[in-house]
C-alpha cells in the first residue's frame, strides 16, 4: 500500500482533492438548481407584493378622500341645515370626486336626494338621468337600514360599483343613537383615477419594493373591466404580464400587471443559476490546474531526489571497480609476481586504461557541476572534425581491445569544411557516446563511428547492436540522472550524466543530438554540428534542459 502510495502520488493526491471537489460541485449544482425555483417563486412573490402595494396606495387615496368628505354631521339633517353640508364641501378639496350627493331620510322614508352645484356652491334636485339612478341604487341599502331604524355601528364606506360609468363611494350618516339619517357619497372622477391617483401610487410603491437598477427593467400595466388598456407605458404595451393583480377597495374590476420586458422571473433565475453554476465550474478548474501543478512539481522533486540517491550508489560503484582493478594489478606488480614483459605491459595497459576511465567518469562528474552551476566554458576553434574523432576512437580503441570489441570507423569521401568547435568537449561526448555504446552492446560486440556531411552539417555516428531503447525512453535519455530502468539495465552500472552532458555540449555547439533505437536491435546516436562557423557564438543562448553553460569565442 505503501510503496503504491509513493509511486502514484500524483494521481493519489489528486484524486484526494477532485473527489471532494467533484461532491461540492454536485452539492452546489442541486442547491442552486433549488435555489432557482425559490428565486423564481421569490422574484414572483416581490412583483405581486409591489401590486399590492399599488393597491393599497390607491385604497387609502380614496379613504382619506371619503372620510375627509363624506363625514356629514347628523346635525346637519335633522336640523334642516342641509346649507351648511354645501358650504363645507366648497371648502373641503373634492380632487378625485366627480360628483358629490347626500340622501337624507329623515324626512322622507325613501330619501330626499340632492346633488352638489359646485358652481353654485349649493346643493339641488338631481335631474332624471342615469347618474340619478346610480345614486338612487347604491343608496337603497342605507335606505332600507333607515327604513327599518336600523343602525350602523360605525362610520363605513361602502363602495358600489354596479355601473362602471358611475362608481360610488358611500358613507352613512348616523346621529349619536347610531341611528341612519342619511347618506353622503360621490361619484368617482375616472379620468383622474387614471392619469393621476394611478401613476402617483404606482410611483409611491415602486421604491419600497425593488432597487434603482431593477425599476428600469419593470412596466406597470392597468386593463380595466373589458380588458382594454387604460396604461401601458410605451415600451410595454401587448406585452405578457408575470404577475397580475385586482385593485381592492375601488375599480375592483380593473386589473394591475407587471412584467419585466428583458427577463421573466425564471429567465432572471435561469441566468443567475447558470451565472454560479459557471463560476464554480471556472473555480474548481483553475483549482485543479494549481493542484495538478503543484503536485507534479511535488512528484519531480520526488523523482530526482530518487533519482540522485541512485546516481551517489551507481557513482560509488563506477569508482570502485576501476580503483580494485589498478589495485590488484599493481600489487601483482609490486610483489615481481609478473616476471614476462609482455605481461608487464599488458597489466600497465589496463592500469592506464582503467586511470583514464575513472578520469572520464570523474571528469563527467566535474563538468556536470559545472554545467549545473552555470560555470561550463568552451574553447571554440575552427578545426577539422574528422580529426577530433579520428584521435578520440584512437584513445578509445586502446580500452576495445581486450574487451574482445571490433570498431569499424567510416570517414567521408570528401573533406568536411572546418567546423567551430571545442575538441576537449566534443570529444568527451563522442567519448561518452562510444562508452554507452560498449555498456550496453552484450553479446554483440561491434561498433561503428561514421563521419558524415548533410547538407550545412556534419554529422558523428555511433552505431551498437546491443539492447536498445524503448521508444518512451528515447526522449527522456538525455535528462540528467535518468536510466532506463527495466530489464537487463540494472546490471549495467553508470551515473545517468553522459548522454544529459552530450545533450548540452552539443547544443552549446548550435547542434543537436538524435538517437533512432529498437530494442533488442541496438542504437544509433548521433551529434550533428553545424559548418558554418558564424553560427558558434551564438551557442551561449542554447543549453540542455535546467542546463547552463558559458562559451568563449575562438582562441
Ligand atoms: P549511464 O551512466 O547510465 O550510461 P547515460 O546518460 O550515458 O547514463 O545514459 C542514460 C541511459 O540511456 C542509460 O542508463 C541507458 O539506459 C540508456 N542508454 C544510453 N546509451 C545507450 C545505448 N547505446 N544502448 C542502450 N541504452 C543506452
Amino acid at each position: 500500500m505503501r510503496e503504491f502510495l509513493k509511486r502514484h502520488t500524483l494521481w493519489v493526491g489528486f484524486a484526494a482533492v477532485l473527489l471532494p471537489l467533484l461532491v461540492l460541485l454536485g452539492l452546489q449544482f442541486v442547491w442552486l438548481s433549488k435555489l432557482q425555483e425559490v428565486s423564481a417563486i421569490a422574484h414572483k412573490a416581490t412583483l405581486t407584493n409591489y401590486l399590492g402595494g399599488v393597491g393599497t396606495e390607491v385604497e387609502y387615496y380614496y379613504r382619506t378622500l371619503g372620510e375627509r368628505t363624506l363625514n356629514v354631521p347628523a346635525s346637519f339633517l335633522t336640523e334642516g341645515r342641509l346649507e351648511e353640508v354645501a358650504s363645507s364641501w366648497s371648502r373641503t378639496p373634492t380632487e378625485g370626486a366627480r360628483k358629490l350627493f347626500l340622501v337624507d331620510f329623515t324626512e322622507e322614508p325613501f330619501g330626499r336626494f340632492r346633488v352638489y352645484n359646485p358652481d353654485k356652491k349649493r346643493l339641488e334636485s338631481p335631474p332624471a338621468s342615469d347618474e340619478s339612478l346610480a345614486i338612487i341604487v347604491a343608496a337603497t341599502p342605507w335606505q332600507m337600514v333607515s327604513y327599518r331604524k336600523g343602525s350602523a355601528a360605525s362610520p363605513v364606506l361602502s363602495v358600489d360599483e354596479r355601473n362602471p360609468d358611475y362608481r360610488i363611494i358611500l358613507s352613512p350618516i348616523t346621529d349619536q343613537q347610531f341611528k341612519v339619517v342619511g347618506a353622503a357619497g360621490m361619484i368617482l372622477d375616472e379620468p383622474y383615477f387614471r392619469q393621476v391617483v394611478l401613476p402617483a401610487a404606482i410611483k409611491k410603491a415602486l421604491p419600497s419594493v425593488f432597487r434603482d437598477a431593477m425599476m428600469d427593467d419593470l412596466v406597470v400595466t392597468v386593463r380595466d373591466g373589458r380588458g382594454g388598456l387604460v396604461l401601458a407605458p410605451t415600451n410595454g404595451a401587448g406585452k405578457e404580464e408575470t404577475v397580475t393583480s385586482r385593485l381592492p377597495f375601488v375599480f375592483r374590476d380593473w386589473t394591475m400587471g407587471l412584467h419585466s420586458p428583458r427577463s421573466t422571473s425564471e429567465q432572471w433565475a435561469r441566468a443567475s443559476f447558470t451565472f454560479n453554476v459557471t463560476l464554480s465550474a471556472l473555480l474548481a478548474i483553475a483549482l485543479m490546474g494549481g493542484i495538478a501543478l503543484a503536485l507534479r512539481a511535488a512528484n519531480r522533486a520526488m523523482h530526482l531526489s530518487e533519482m540522485k540517491s541512485d546516481f551517489v550508489s551507481n557513482v560509488s560503484h563506477e569508482l570502485r571497480t576501476p580503483l580494485s582493478s589498478i589495485r590488484v594489478f599493481a600489487e601483482l606488480l609490486r610483489l615481481g609476481r609478473v616476471q614476462s614483459p609482455e605481461k608487464v605491459q599488458e597489466y600497465g595497459e589496463y592500469i592506464e586504461a582503467e586511470g583514464r576511465r575513472l578520469s572520464r567518469l570523474i571528469d563527467n562528474i566535474l563538468d556536470f557541476s559545472r554545467i549545473e552551476s552555470g560555470r561550463k566554458t568552451y574553447d571554440l576553434v575552427p578545426i577539422d572534425l574528422l580529426e577530433v574523432v579520428r584521435a578520440t576512437v584512437k584513445t578509445f580503441e586502446v580500452r576495445l581491445k581486450p574487451e574482445g570489441f571490433r570498431l569499424d570507423f567510416e570517414e567521408p569521401a570528401d573533406r568536411l569544411p572546418p567546423v567551430t568547435l571545442d575538441p576537449d568537449a566534443i570529444g568527451q561526448a563522442l567519448h561518452n557516446l562510444l562508452d554507452n555504446a560498449v555498456k550496453y552492446s552484450q553479446t554483440s560486440k561491434e561498433i561503428r563511428v561514421r563521419v558524415f556531411r548533410e547538407g550545412d552539417s556534419a554529422l558523428v555516428s555511433v552505431t551498437d547492436h546491443g539492447i536498445g531503447i524503448p521508444k518512451g525512453e528515447q526522449r527522456k535519455i538525455f535528462e540528467r540522472f535518468h536510466r532506463v530502468g527495466t530489464g537487463l539495465i540494472h546490471d549495467v552500472k553508470g551515473s545517468g550524466l553522459g548522454l544529459s552532458i552530450v545533450h548540452h555540449i552539443v547544443q552549446a555547439h548550435r547542434g543537436h543530438v538524435t538517437v533512432d533505437s529498437e530494442p533488442g536491435r541496438g542504437s544509433t546516436f548521433t551529434i550533428s554540428l553545424p559548418v558554418t562557423s558564424r553560427a558558434a557564438p551564438a551557442a551561449a543562448e542554447n543549453s540542455g534542459p535546467a542546463l547552463e553553460t558559458g562559451v568563449r569565442g575562438p582562441r
